[in-house]
């Protein structure tokens, strides 16, 4: 089917008490990877870009693949921009098709995040494209994403303040998570996770999960979390088979063999963490 929003698919985990898994995807066989997965487990599932993966190659490039993976899939895929990092950024995504648009000005102050993230939400409203944005910081390196040590947390009161005065459809909580690959097991503040749900109706997101034990996860999903992001466990995934079939036969000159290697690795890797969301089997949902 056509590419679809993460409206009704983030609405529906909601309802559902599960959440969309959404993987960040860096080459072809990755996009394949994920929605072959998808397909596998009938789950709804959610591709996404970070700003340093569209600066290696455009966004249409991106967009291509994930539309053609999604037009062969049988179950409901949409296309995200993961940490929009400027207004300019989020309208070209919009433009070039993106289903799904991440701002985050996180970094920013409390009154410039709330700025840029309502123009950004009044730009997509008329071709229905939700947004997310994010409050609070979440900690690690990623990319060009450095969140520092993090230890800014979501305070509840100003994410109810934050969604009433942008008309976000998601919000991204910080709540112990970092990019990157953590020291030791992060512990997540789930009675923040909690309260910020007390107050705040719309689909919550966990960013930084790899890493993330898989009960803490499920944890935060019953607390309110509808979208769980992964990240750099994919790339992971991906870089271990291929570095199998290199390390077994360097003299491997053909692309296609070590990158099929990385592609199952990361589908199987998908296929765990969708176990993860319980999204399994919720394709047809709605
Ligand atoms: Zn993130």
């Amino acid at each position: 089917m056509a590419l679809v929003t993460t409206k009704q698919l983030l609405l529906d985990a909601q309802k559902g008490g599960y959440a969309v898994g959404a993987f960040n995807v860096e080459n072809m066989e990755m996009v394949q990877a994920v929605v072959a997965a998808a397909e596998e487990l009938q789950s709804p599932v959610i591709l996404q870009t970070t700003p340093s993966t569209v600066k290696y190659a455009d966004l249409d490039f991106f967009y291509a693949n994930a539309k053609v993976a999604a037009e062969n899939a049988s179950v409901p895929v949409a296309m995200h921009l993961d940490h929009g990092n400027s207004f300019e950024l989020a309208m070209r995504a919009l433009r070039v098709g993106y289903t799904s648009i991440m701002i985050d000005g996180s970094h920013d102050s409390f009154e410039e995040n709330i700025a840029v993230t309502k123009a950004v939400v009044d730009a997509c409203r008329p071709s229905h494209v939700p947004v997310e944005a994010e409050l609070g910081k979440v900690g690690g390196k990623e990319d060009d994403l450095d969140g520092g040590e993090g230890g800014g947390y979501t305070v509840p009161s100003e994410a109810a303040e934050f969604v009433k005065a942008t008309g976000i459809d998601s919000l991204a909580v910080a709540i112990g998570t970092a990019h990157g690959v953590y020291q030791g097991t992060p512990k997540l503040d789930v009675n923040r996770l909690s309260e910020i749900r007390e107050v705040v109706s719309i689909p919550l997101v966990l960013h930084g999960t790899s890493g993330v034990p898989d009960d803490a996860v499920r944890e935060c999903i019953k607390r309110g979390i509808c979208k769980v992001n992964y990240a750099t466990d994919l790339r992971i995934a991906f870089s271990n088979g291929v570095k199998e079939i290199l390390d077994a036969a360097p003299d491997t000159i053909d692309p296609k063999k070590y990158n099929a290697c990385g592609r199952k690795y990361v589908k199987e890797y998908v296929k765990g963490k969708m176990e993860v969301c319980n999204s399994v089997g919720k394709a047809n949902r709605g």
